[in-house]
């Protein structure tokens, strides 16, 4: 049989063509497939019309050796996934006696008789391989259909990703061409996207003409800079080395911005650097209103060393609970080095951690000056110990790229401040 290498993607919904959903399921399918070799050559998102998602499924089966789609699987009138793909593929559909029964069980766990609707949900065609779904009652679908594979995976992300990990990855992999393609990312704090391109175009260049190819994207947002860098071949072990030894070289070139090798986040970095040394960190937030804060607690077990934080607005706030002395913000504005370093310094003593940050600028529309405009931040960081670190940096962009931006600046100060 011809090896799988490239996958058309079909998102079923019709939520998904309003404003007030996006797509997810193709990003994830995509990240898998391309670590299978498999290229996903398009993507489209079609409503609940049984005519378009056939018509879909047919041209889709033309380009692509696989056809993947997530979403109208469920019980209710607007699910037409089954349907369609009976219709494309000319499959009747009969009842899977074995999935009623587990239907039935599932509905008997909670106490409830099983809708008769759900029945639908038992409907199969023939030839199809049933993949069960652990979190939800709508059974995946995998049919070989000549050289082409057609999958069809429920919507829910949090039903699609276990399906796909524990009941389609081995089986495509099995198909696919036994090329892989390998990633590393780079991840770049305080550094614009062109300084980190002046700096690693000169060696990532090069890498694209080696026998093992290894192609590099950069991505930046708001604060970061992201190396992609990806290698194919039949060799994992080569394809890692590979990377690796390119990794190696673009971080002893971009020296200490880089934060992580590893797909680490910066809370995730600074969280580690935290427990590795046994200290807290407690967080005086003005403009990003708890931001910083919010991104340090995504990280599952950061009680072990976040111990709260201060959302600072009024300077009342900054007076009363973090003890900055009214002479300071009278004599330099809130916005100021001295006040962030107070701000640092009060939180720290209040909260009793072994290190304090502040986060105080002006995240606009209004309220800047022409000695402090719109995007000026300061930050500082009390601590370990006698270290104080104080800096003002001038942001660009509008009130929601301001803060993100002074987020990221704030965690990589903090981790600087950890070296
Ligand atoms: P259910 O049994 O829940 O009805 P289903 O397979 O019929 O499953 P849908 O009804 O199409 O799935 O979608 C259910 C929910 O899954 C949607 O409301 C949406 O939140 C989410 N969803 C669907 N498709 C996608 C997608 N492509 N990306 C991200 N989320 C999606
Ligand atoms: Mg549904």
């Amino acid at each position: 049989m011809r090896p799988i290498t490239t996958a058309n993607i079909l998102a079923i919904g019709t939520e998904l063509l309003t404003p007030y959903r996006t797509d997810t399921n193709s990003l994830y399918l995509t990240a898998r497939l391309n670590e299978l070799g498999i290229d996903v050559i398009g993507k489209r998102a079609v409503g609940d019309d049984v005519r378009a998602i056939e018509a879909a499924l047919a041209s889709a089966l033309q380009d692509a050796d696989i056809v993947i789609t997530s979403g109208g699987l469920g019980p209710t009138a607007d699910d037409l996934t089954r349907d369609a793909v009976a219709a494309a593929l000319d499959r009747p559909l009969a009842e899977d006696p074995q999935i009623v029964e587990q239907l039935r069980e599932r509905f008997a766990k909670r106490a409830q008789p099983m809708p008769e609707i759900n029945r639908r949900q038992a409907m199969v065609p023939r030839g199809a391989l049933v993949l069960p779904n652990r979190r939800g009652s709508a059974p995946g679908l995998m049919i070989e259909h000549g050289d082409h594979v057609v999958v069809l995976l429920p919507g829910p992300p949090r039903e699609l990703e276990p399906m796909f990990e524990t009941a389609v990855r081995e089986r495509l992999a099995a198909r696919s061409s036994g090329r892989r393609l390998r990633r590393r990312v780079i991840k770049i704090a305080g550094q614009p996207e062109s300084t980190v391109d002046h700096i690693a175009a000169p060696i990532y260049q090069p890498l694209a003409q080696r026998p093992v190819p290894i192609s590099t994207t950069i991505l930046a947002s708001p604060g970061q800079v992201e190396l992609h860098l990806s290698a194919r071949g039949a060799d994992m072990a080569v394809l890692d080395a590979e990377l690796e030894d390119a990794v190696e070289r673009l971080q002893t070139a971009l020296g200490d911005s880089v934060f992580s090798t590893d797909g680490r986040a910066i809370e995730v970095v600074v969280g580690e650097a935290l427990r590795m040394r046994g200290l807290t960190l407690a967080l005086a937030e003005s403009c990003t209103g708890g931001l910083v804060a919010g991104r340090l607690t995504d990280v599952p077990g950061s009680s072990a060393y976040i111990v709260g934080g201060v959302v600072a607005y009024a300077n009342d706030v900054k007076r009363d609970l973090l003890g900055v002395p009214a002479d300071l913000l009278e004599a330099h504005g809130a916005v100021s080095e001295p006040v962030a370093a107070a701000m640092a310094r009060g939180v720290r003593r209040v909260l009793r951690s072994d290190l304090g940050v502040a986060v105080t600028g002006i995240a606009g529309p209004d309220g800047g000056t022409a000695e402090k405009p719109v995007g000026t931040v300061c930050f500082s960081v009390s601590g370990p110990g006698e270290q104080v670190t104080t800096m003002t940096r001038v942001v660009p962009g509008d009130r929601q790229l301001i803060r993100q931006w002074s987020v990221m600046v704030a965690l990589d100060l903090v981790r600087r401040a950890l070296r």
